[in-house]
């Protein structure tokens, strides 16, 4: 039990400069751009004054955003390491406590430490606990509370102008949806830096980090297994591939091998892959509710696929024999294809759209369940690619060298029509699935009774079931 006395005090984790935290950018792999501006503010950090008199100044905080596990807590630290500064660690969560007046009090201790210790690092991880939109919903309660908090934040951020009480403050959030675009504007989390899922040379490169303190027959033999293991993890973060790695050494161990081997590295994989959702090791006895639900998913997925056919990218077959958070359909690759055209990209964006849309339908939307995540988080990722990287919409026609300075205003209106193609996706969706709702039944059916269902099948019972027409969905 604590002292009452200490509630006020921050829980940060403090590691002095002396410690360090002996992490620096070597250990954070894939996405070489993100090391390069943060090497920069390091060296601004370090040099402060060479710096100032060429009227260049340390951003006074750094947003790092992107899905949990992706390395954001690891880059915090290799700032600091790499700084050699003294390094606060807290979590939003620390601050929000149901007594009045806390929050505020800890965030106040918590810089006021740090300004003792400057030029120093202050890193606060899951921001959004604490630092989310004024007014909205009051999830979790003590929203009055939060908001002081919050304010306290700003107060801080805003008062230490003096260049001689220099402290950099990193936040983390997986949410910069909800963040109060207060924090986001000028003089505080003015440089924000998106942490993605890695590519498959990212994922390669991540491998390589982790695999340093482990066995292999031979260099090139990890080269090669390394290579797989990085093609068959797409959409897997950092922390799941170091996952991985432990894990393929522990059974190496407990097979009493001298070296990791193709078959512990796969066994591992599969192992990451059922437990990374389900929580548990062998996941073989699928609760009937859930099958249910697995059913209405793959369905759903395979009738948008048949009603947006891409013969490059055909379906193969889907089963309901395993629980992840992303379809179980497969697909085969075929070379030639040359161009997408914006409406294929809504088009799949649309279609990433099934999952969440059916288990509204029919479980209702009360009563969703995760085994629609990924789906989902990828349809709103495509959104944002099309609006941001393709050139084809309003916005992503410019291209926005200072990102900073422009991001409070641009982040809301890219966020609104990153909604209007949302909208617009699910309205599609679920009236493709309506219209075919007969097959989705069907398909649900056989997938229950028979626990897969091969491309041939689904085309031939999307084909020929009855249709329910339904009015046009206006982009
Ligand atoms: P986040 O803060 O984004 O949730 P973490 O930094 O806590 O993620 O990541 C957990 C662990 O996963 C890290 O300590 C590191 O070992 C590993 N990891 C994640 N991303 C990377 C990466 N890009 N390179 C190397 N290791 C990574």
């Amino acid at each position: 039990r604590r002292a009452l006395g200490s509630l006020g005090k921050s829980r940060a984790k403090f590691i002095s400069a002396e410690e360090s935290t002996g992490i620096t950018f070597d250990d954070f792999a894939g996405q070489e751009y993100i090391k390069r501006e943060l090497q920069e503010i390091v060296r601004i950090l370090k040099n402060d004054e060479e710096f100032q008199d060429k009227g260049i100044y340390c951003p006074k905080g750094v947003l790092l955003h992107g899905p949990p596990g992706t390395g954001k807590t690891l880059l915090a630290k290799a700032i600091a390491g790499e700084a050699g500064l003294p390094f606060f660690a807290a979590n939003g969560t620390d601050f929000v406590e149901m007594f009045v007046g806390v929050a505020a009090s800890r965030v106040k201790d918590l810089f006021a430490s740090a300004r003792k210790f400057s030029p120093s690092i202050i890193f606060i991880d899951e921001i959004d606990a604490i630092g989310s939109k004024r007014g909205g919903p009051d999830i979790g309660g003590g929203g009055a509370e939060r908001e002081q908090g919050l304010l306290q934040i700003l107060t801080e951020m805003d008062g230490f102008k003096e260049f001689t009480s220099q402290v950099l403050v990193i936040g983390a959030t997986n949410r910069l949806d909800i963040l109060d675009p207060a924090l986001l504007r000028k003089g505080r989390f003015d440089k924000i830096i998106r942490v993605g899922l890695p590519s498959k040379d990212g994922r390669l490169a991540i491998l390589k980090v982790h695999a340093r303190n482990k066995f292999f027959r031979s260099e090139e033999e990890k080269e090669v297994l390394l290579q797989e293991i990085a093609e068959l993890t797409e959409d897997f973060t950092g922390a799941e591939l170091q996952n991985i790695l432990n894990e393929a050494g522990i059974l190496t161990a407990r097979k009493d091998l001298d070296f990791i081997g193709r078959e512990e590295l796969l066994e591992a994989l599969k192992r990451q892959k059922g437990t990374f959702e389900t929580g548990q090791e062998d996941s073989t006895e699928i609760p009937e509710e859930l099958k249910l639900r697995l059913a209405y998913r793959e369905a759903a997925v395979a009738v948008l696929a048949c009603y947006f056919p891409d013969p490059y990218h055909p379906f193969t077959e889907t089963d309901i024999k395993s629980i992840r958070s992303q379809p179980n359909m497969r697909y085969t690759e075929i070379s030639g294809k040359v161009f997408s055209r914006k409406s294929d990209f809504v088009n799949s964006i649309v279609h990433a759209c099934a999952p969440r849309v059916i288990e509204e339908e029919m479980f209702g939307v009360d009563n969703l369940c995760w085994i629609s995540a990924k789906a989902t988080l990828e349809a709103s990722r495509l959104a944002e690619f099309l609006i941001l990287q393709t050139g084809m919409t309003a916005y992503g026609k410019a291209y926005y060298r200072n990102q900073s300075d422009l991001v409070p205003n641009l982040a809301a209106k890219l966020e609104a029509l990153r909604d209007e193609y949302m909208r617009y996706a699910e309205d599609k969706c679920s009236s493709v699935l309506r219209e075919y709702h007969s097959a989705v039944e069907t398909i649900t059916d056989i997938l229950l009774e028979k626990g897969e269902i091969k491309a041939e099948e689904i085309w031939d019972i999307y084909k020929r079931s009855p249709r329910i027409p339904q009015p046009a969905v206006k982009p």
